[in-house]
């Protein structure tokens, strides 16, 4: 007979060959503090969710700044990294099909504009740094570390910098606009997160967090302490516990805030007068699959 959830997670599920209690990426974490609703929805429902432009500008910009940094230092310009979105736009639809739905043959004008709007915020990008004086250390690099309650934290690294001296500088690229304050603490969560498993792994703490907002051209940098990692961890830990909880419970509770704008669920949502959908029954082996999100 198949598990439940609750029982899976309560007795620990095998991911590398050592038993976890569960996994955790920042944005599944941001999920469940954002919307216990959406998490549910997205992690455990895993209800489909069509993509939209502003996304599929987010993953089209976020390859042409992994690419660019492949080229000799001379040629990372603007007009190279325009060049490039072309090939990032077919990496993208040969990756994720469903992006190919976003524009119709005849909304070509349409498909023009995005593609402009790429263009953009690419040349932000330029405003902001230059990259024929960087080398990163590592691009789209996959992280992970295992807490000692056995949670393992895990995810994508847009860009890590090391200076020579050894400081480590964590990067992460947004291609919308700067937020506003309680956005923004969502964003340097998430960049929190890093910096601990990178603690964790490395035994260094990060000198710098550095979002780069490429919507509106603007820089937020963080660094972080000892004390801000162990509070993460403290926070990541609580989180597991309010997940568990509403496992056991099955009470994914709304929470309605202005993130509701950008929900793919509000039918589904009693906020929205949308009707709840009945939790999923699931197999074991789609519970060790708990949170592989990013
Ligand atoms: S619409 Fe808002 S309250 Fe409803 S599930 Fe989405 S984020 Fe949660």
């Amino acid at each position: 007979m198949a598990k439940s959830v609750t029982d899976q997670v309560r007795n620990g599920t095998p991911v590398d060959g050592v038993d976890v209690i569960g996994a955790l990426s920042p944005s599944r974490a941001g999920d469940f503090k954002t919307c216990p609703l959406m998490y549910r929805y997205r992690t455990i429902d895993r209800l489909p969710e069509p993509p939209s432009p502003d996304a599929v500008r987010g993953t089209v910009v976020h390859k042409v700044l992994e690419d660019l940094f492949d080229l000799p230092a001379a040629d990372r310009t603007p007009d190279q990294a325009e060049s490039m979105i072309e090939a990032a736009w077919s990496h993208v639809l040969e990756d994720d099909e469903r992006a190919s739905g976003l524009f119709d043959e005849d909304q070509g004008h349409e498909r023009d504009a995005w593609l402009a709007s790429c263009r953009s915020v690419l040349r932000k990008y330029f405003d902001l740094e230059d990259p024929t004086a960087l080398e990163p250390a590592e691009r789209e690099l996959y992280i992970e570390t295992l807490l000692d309650s056995k949670l393992l934290l895990r995810g994508f690294v847009d860009r890590i910098d090391v200076a020579p001296n050894g400081a480590i500088r964590v990067v992460d690229y947004k291609s919308g606009r700067s937020p506003g304050e309680s956005f923004e603490a969502k964003a340097l969560f998430q960049m929190r997160f890093y910096a601990l498993v990178i603690w964790k792994t490395r035994g260094v703490i990060p000198a710098m967090l550095r979002l780069i907002y490429l919507g509106n051209g603007e820089l937020v940098s963080y660094a972080p302490d000892e004390q801000d990692l162990r509070s993460t961890e403290r926070q990541l830990e609580a989180l597991w516990v309010a997940i568990q909880r509403a496992h056991e419970t099955g009470d994914w509770r709304p929470r309605k805030s202005p993130l509701c704008s950008w929900c793919s669920f509000q039918e589904f949502c009693p906020e929205f007068g949308g009707t709840l959908l009945p939790l999923p029954v699931q197999e074991p082996s789609e519970v060790v699959d708990l949170d592989l999100g990013e």
